[in-house]
C-alpha cells in the first residue's frame, strides 16, 4: 500500500480536490473560533493531556476497576485481544439470540475490526445509522474521515446514491429532501432491528458507565428499541472519574466541528430494565503501543478529527488514500504500529508542518511522532530503494563540507544551463508539479559570512 499513487488519483480531479480542501478548512476555521471563545482553552488541553497520561500509566488498574463497576451495574464485560476475537464475540452474542438485523451507531473501532463484512458474511444485516456512515455504506465505501465519514461526497453524489438505493427522485440535491428520505429509511431499520451496537467515546473507571456522543441521536434510538445493546470499546477510552468527563466533552465537540457541545452525549450505566448490555473491551495492538515510549502518547487520542481538518496533506489527498480506518496524522502513527510493512508510506506523506500538534486537544506531539516513525521505518529497512540511495548519497556529501560546498557551486552554475528535459523528467517526482526557484548567485554560507563582515566593518 503506497499513499502517493492513491493521493495522485484523488488530486487528478482538481475541482473535487479543491472543494475537499476548502470544506475541511471551513471546519478547521470553525474549530479555531470555538477554541478562541474559551479563555481557559490551553489549560483545558493541558488538563486533558495530564488526565490521559495518568490513565494510560495505570491502564490495567483502571480497566479492572471499570470491569468491576460495570459488572456491578449489570453489564457483561468481554475482553478481545484482537479484531478477530471482537468479531467472534459480537457474532456469538447475536447468533445466540437469533438476531438477524443489527443497527450500529458510528464506531471507528468496528471499522478497524471490519465488523460489517464479517457479520454480513454470517447472514446478519448491519445498518449504519449515522447519516454520513449510511451514505458511504450504501456507496459500498469505507468512511474517509473519523467524524465526517462522507466528507468526500458532494450533495450531487448523495442524490445519486439515494436515487439508486432509496428510490429518491433522480437528480435531487436538496439537502432537506435527501435528509428526510434518509430519516424515513433509517426509521424503518430502527424499528426492525433486534440489537443495537454503539461505540464508546469515554468510559468511566469510577462508575463503570460510558458516554456516546452523536449529533443525530441515532445511538439512543438504536439501543432503546431492541433489548440487546453491545458496546465496542478500545481499551484506551477510559477516564478515571466522572468529573473528568467535563474536560473532554468541552474539548471534543469544539475540536471536531466547532460546536460548543455534541448534540447528544448519552450516558449508559448498566442495561435498561429488561434489557442486556454487553461491553467488549478490545486491545488489537493497543498494548504494543502502550509498551512503546515513543508512541504511547498516541493512545491519548479522543478521535476528534481536528488533526485531519488542519493537515495540508489530508485535505488535499482525501481520507481513502490512507487505506486505514483512522486516516490523517494520527492514523499515520497508529497504522504503522499495527503493520509497519503495509503502512510504511504514511509517515513519509507528512509535511512536518506541525499544524496537527497545534490543534490536538490532548496535546499529542503528532509531528514529532511522525518524524520518529520515519527514523524507525528506515532502521527497519522499509524505505524505498530510490529514497535509500538518495539518503546515502546526501549523507556522503553532508559529511564532507568541502564536497558539499563544491556540489553547491556546481549546481548553482550548471542547473540554469541544463536543457529543461534534464531537470523535469520521470526521475524528478518533485518537479512534476513544481518549478525550481531561481538559483542565488551565492550560497547561504557565503551570504552569511558576507553579512557578518559588513556588520563588523560598520561596528568598528
Ligand atoms: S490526534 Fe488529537 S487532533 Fe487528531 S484526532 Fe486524536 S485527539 Fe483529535
Amino acid at each position: 500500500m503506497n499513499h502517493a499513487p492513491l493521493a495522485a488519483a484523488f488530486v487528478a480531479d482538481a475541482p473535487r480536490a479543491k472543494w475537499h480542501d476548502e470544506t475541511l478548512w471551513f471546519v478547521r476555521a470553525k474549530r479555531d473560533k470555538a477554541a478562541q471563545s474559551v479563555p481557559e482553552w490551553e489549560e483545558l488541553r493541558e488538563c486533558a493531556a495530564q488526565i490521559k497520561a495518568h490513565t494510560v500509566s495505570r491502564l490495567a488498574d483502571y480497566l479492572e476497576q471499570f470491569e468491576r463497576e460495570a459488572t456491578r451495574r449489570g453489564a457483561v464485560v468481554h475482553w478481545a485481544r484482537n479484531a478477530a476475537e471482537h468479531n467472534e464475540i459480537v457474532l456469538k452474542l447475536l447468533s445466540d439470540r437469533g438476531v438477524k438485523r443489527l443497527v450500529k451507531s458510528k464506531s471507528m473501532l468496528t471499522e478497524e475490526c471490519h465488523l460489517n463484512p464479517f457479520l454480513e458474511r454470517h447472514g446478519i444485516e448491519v445498518v449504519d445509522t449515522d447519516l454520513g456512515e449510511r451514505i458511504v455504506q450504501l456507496a459500498g465505501e469505507s468512511p474517509s474521515h473519523i467524524v465526517l465519514p462522507a466528507i468526500h461526497k458532494k450533495k450531487e453524489d448523495v442524490g445519486q446514491i439515494f436515487h439508486e438505493h432509496l428510490g429518491t427522485t433522480a437528480g435531487a440535491t436538496d439537502p432537506n429532501y435527501l435528509t428526510e428520505a434518509a430519516r424515513q429509511h433509517l426509521r424503518e431499520k430502527f424499528v426492525q432491528a433486534e440489537a443495537g451496537l454503539t461505540g464508546v467515546n469515554f468510559a468511566i473507571a469510577e462508575t463503570g458507565g460510558f458516554v456516546v456522543c452523536t449529533n443525530e441521536g441515532n445511538a439512543d434510538l438504536g439501543v432503546s428499541l431492541p433489548t440487546l445493546h453491545i458496546a465496542s470499546m478500545g481499551i484506551e477510552k477510559l477516564v478515571p472519574r466522572a468529573q473528568d468527563l467535563g474536560v473532554f466533552l468541552r474539548l471534543l465537540a469544539r475540536s471536531a466541528t466547532g460546536q460548543p457541545i455534541t448534540t447528544y452525549s448519552s450516558h449508559f450505566h448498566g442495561p435498561r430494565p429488561g434489557g442486556e448490555l454487553h461491553i467488549v473491551l478490545v486491545d488489537n495492538g493497543r498494548s504494543d503501543i502502550l509498551a512503546s515510549d515513543e508512541f504511547r502518547r498516541s493512545l491519548n487520542c479522543i478521535r476528534c478529527g481536528a488533526c485531519m481538518n488542519t493537515c495540508p496533506v489530508y485535505r488535499r489527498s482525501g481520507g481513502h488514500s490512507y487505506q486505514t480506518s483512522v486516516p490523517g496524522p494520527i492514523g499515520s502513527i497508529l497504522a504503522p504500529s499495527r503493520n509497519p510493512k503495509m503502512f510504511y508510506s504514511l509517515p513519509q506523506a507528512c509535511s512536518l508542518c506541525g499544524s496537527c500538534s497545534d490543534v490536538c486537544p490532548v496535546k499529542i506531539d503528532l509531528h514529532h511522532q511522525l518524524l520518529t516513525w520515519r527514523r524507525e521505518l528506515a532502521h527497519q529497512g522499509l524505505l524505498s530503494r530510490s529514497k535509500r540511495l538518495g539518503m546515502q548519497a546526501m549523507s556522503f556529501v553532508f559529511r564532507r563540507p568541502a564536497l558539499y560546498r563544491l556540489a553547491g557551486r556546481v549546481a548553482r552554475w550548471l542547473t540554469p544551463l541544463l536543457p529543461r528535459f534534464m531537470i523535469y523528467n520521470g526521475l524528478n517526482a518533485w518537479g512534476k508539479q513544481r518549478e525550481l526557484p531561481d538559483f542565488p548567485a551565492k550560497s547561504f554560507g557565503e551570504q552569511y559570512a558576507e553579512r557578518r563582515r559588513h556588520e563588523s566593518q560598520r561596528n568598528s
